[in-house]
């Protein structure tokens, strides 16, 4: 204690420093956080005047105010993405002047206070840690306030503090079962080494977005009854320079002291991207924090009963370095949920919820063929607020009906104003779509057509998978393209004239055409060779595709895409000519009703007469609000 005594002036000078550089960056925060999908939201609202993108920041001027306020400074994970997002409705939103105007700067042009206060912030961290280390000397230990530098966002616990379990995960029995091992391994550790078993390291959980990973970790953990220490990728990649893998260290270290324990990296793809494969540079933070996580992987002794799980939705972008044996060797695939599955998930989710006796979960688990474990709770959710909105005691079928609608293609817009000949267009577009489906023998069935707008599309048709299947063969692949064509091919047949509406349904048709083509060898021409190469590059700030054959074969697919491209369009237009009535017949339904069920569908195409519910009183007509005018 001896040598704290007298600290020396400059200690105290540079602390001041630290606490003022910090105050400036809490200063710079202001407003409330959002999230990328919660901006990109805002602009779906209409609700964004004008904005300016500088580096990772964006700075929003509204109409009106979000919490408050009418200038928002956030950042953005990933502006190339958001910009690709956003670029539709950019442009329709600066046509119609509801954007006014928006300008991108160059990073290099931050403003002074951007750049001094990450600089003081580095500034003080270091000097931190050297106050830490003189503390340490002299007291013998006993780690000082920089200490928790580098474990400022990692959580300790159960965050929400209740404790998951199996039961809390429903319809992933294999993924369950599979993780039991590792369960039995951390409630007696001492056990499994007795015996010399070798547990895994690490485990990857891999899946889609919303399949459960992150409820399955923590279920672990809670079955186990350890300790859940976890941090995000994405975390990482925000971070000032160094602080990365000290706080990898530091959390290995912490594991270490709470064992036995699990350690969750989520989305470790935000830093277990392949390493070495940029040009653009700037990447040494991200590689050295893997490296760290490499180096604190191979390190731990196998006493230690310290497990990290590990979760991502893109193993294929990972550093084949983080799968060799002892570190993640382990990959446990969590997929989406069957229609059984989803039947359970909606029971867990529903033991909170009050439903009606008309609401039948088993049929809606079968008609939410392709829905994850977060899309069936945010149903639910959804429902039980149109019902409270409706001040209805429970949760009707009809609440979880519109739900459906809402999760699937987003809130509606109702009061997006559109001129008639706009919805001619949309009306024969979405006909299109549904009179070619209907004809094709692979297609599923129509489920449901609209031109009420929703989302960032003008109208939709869908259709519900009869089965959930995950492969396609050629022909399944081609009537898809169909399909997907119908809408642009009525438009040309009724119009005599095409649209931008189309732009999706052209993407996805040219992607699936490409995967046909080049991904699973389906074509005659080029023979059963795949040429497609999923290794992702990064090339200055975006990702390229490397490619691992010649220009002429480069051109040999697109003449190839082109012909099925050709060829379905053909097909579609041929369709939609030989039911040109029906295809009529449709689209006059659809500006009458603005929206078809699929039975309504089904009786239309065989002339049988339309059963039509009747509207209830609080549902407004797009008609209502403005006359007829052409
Ligand atoms: P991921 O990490 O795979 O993106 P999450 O674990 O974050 O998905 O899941 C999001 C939410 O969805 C969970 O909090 C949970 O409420 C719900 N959910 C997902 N899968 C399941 C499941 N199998 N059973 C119950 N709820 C689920
Ligand atoms: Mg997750
Ligand atoms: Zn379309």
């Amino acid at each position: 204690m001896k040598h704290r005594r007298n600290i020396p002036p400059i200690v105290g000078l540079m602390v001041l420093m630290l606490v003022m550089s910090m105050v400036t960056t809490f200063l710079r925060a202001r407003g409330p956080e959002l999230t990328h999908t919660q901006i990109v939201g805002l602009f779906e609202e209409e609700r964004v005047k004008s904005f300016v993108i500088q580096g990772n920041q964006i700075e929003l001027q509204l109409h009106g105010t979000y919490e408050g306020k009418e200038t928002l400074l956030c950042d953005l994970g990933d502006p190339e993405l958001f910009l690709e997002q956003t670029e539709a409705l950019r442009q329709q939103q600066l046509e119609s002047g509801v954007l006014e105007k928006y300008d991108f700067l160059a990073e290099a042009e931050t403003r002074p206070m951007d750049y001094v206060a990450p600089l003081l912030l580095a500034g003080g961290i270091l000097l931190m840690f050297w106050f830490m280390l003189m503390t340490r000397a002299g007291a013998g230990g006993g780690g000082g306030a920089g200490g928790n530098f580098g474990r400022a966002r990692t959580v300790m616990g159960i965050p929400d503090g209740r404790k998951v379990t199996f039961d809390d995960v429903a319809g992933a029995d294999e993924e369950k079962a599979e993780l039991q091992e590792v369960v039995e391994f951390l409630r007696d550790p001492e056990r499994f080494h007795a015996m010399g078993a070798r547990i895994p390291h690490g485990i990857l959980l891999v899946g889609p977005p919303g399949t459960g990973k992150t409820l399955l970790a923590r279920a672990v953990a809670g079955e186990a009854d350890v300790q859940f220490l976890s941090i995000s990728g994405s975390d990482f990649v925000e971070m000032y320079v160094g602080v990365g893998a000290s706080r990898v260290r530091d959390l290995f270290d912490q594991a270490k002291k709470a064992a036995p324990a699990i350690i969750f990296i989520d989305e470790i793809d935000a830093v277990g991207r392949k390493r070495g494969s940029g040009l653009g540079g700037g990447h040494d933070e991200k590689e050295q924090t893997l490296n760290q996580l490499l180096v604190e992987m191979d390190g731990f002794g196998k006493a230690e009963g310290v497990i990290v799980l590990a979760a991502t939705n893109r193993p294929d972008i990972l550093d084949p370095a983080l799968r060799r044996p002892g570190r993640f060797d382990r990959e446990i695939y969590v997929g989406k949920p069957d229609s059984k599955g989803r039947q359970e998930i909606l029971k867990v989710h529903a033991r909170d919820k009050r439903l009606g006796d008309d609401v039948d979960l088993k049929k809606i688990a079968m008609t939410t063929a392709g829905f994850t474990g977060a899309d069936l709770q945010n149903l639910l959710n959804e429902a039980a607020i149109l019902a409270t909105r409706a001040e209805r005691p429970v949760i009707i079928q009809k609440d979880v009906n519109e739900a459906m609608m809402k999760v699937i293609a987003g809130p509606e817009k109702r009061s997006r104003v559109r001129n008639v000949r706009d919805l001619r267009i949309t009306a024969y577009h979405e006909a299109g779509h549904a009179v070619v489906m209907h004809y094709l023998e692979t297609c599923d069935p129509v489920h449901h057509i609209t031109v009420v707008p929703r989302g960032r599309s003008l109208g939709t048709t869908w259709t519900l998978p009869s089965e959930d299947s995950s492969h396609l063969t050629r022909n399944e692949m081609f009537e898809d393209i169909v399909g997907l064509l119908g809408g642009r091919a009525a438009e040309e047949i009724v119009f005599r004239d095409i649209t931008t509406g189309a732009s999706n349904d052209i993407d996805r048709s040219s992607d699936l055409a490409r995967d046909m083509v080049a991904r699973y060898g389906m074509s005659k021409a080029l023979g059963t060779i795949s040429y497609n190469s999923d290794d992702e590059v990064f090339i200055g700030g975006s990702y390229g595709k490397t490619r691992s054959y010649s220009e002429k074969i480069a051109g040999q697919i697109d003449d190839e895409v082109k012909a099925v491209i050709d060829a379905a369009y053909a097909q579609s237009q041929k369709l939609l000519n030989e039911h040109r009535e029906q295809l009529d017949a449709v689209a006059e339904f659809l500006l009458k009703h603005e929206s078809m069920t699929g039975d309504q569908f089904c009786a239309c195409m065989e002339g049988r007469e339309i059963i039509i519910e009747e509207p209830e009183s609080d549902q407004v007509s797009l008609f209502d609000e403005k006359p007829a005018e052409e």
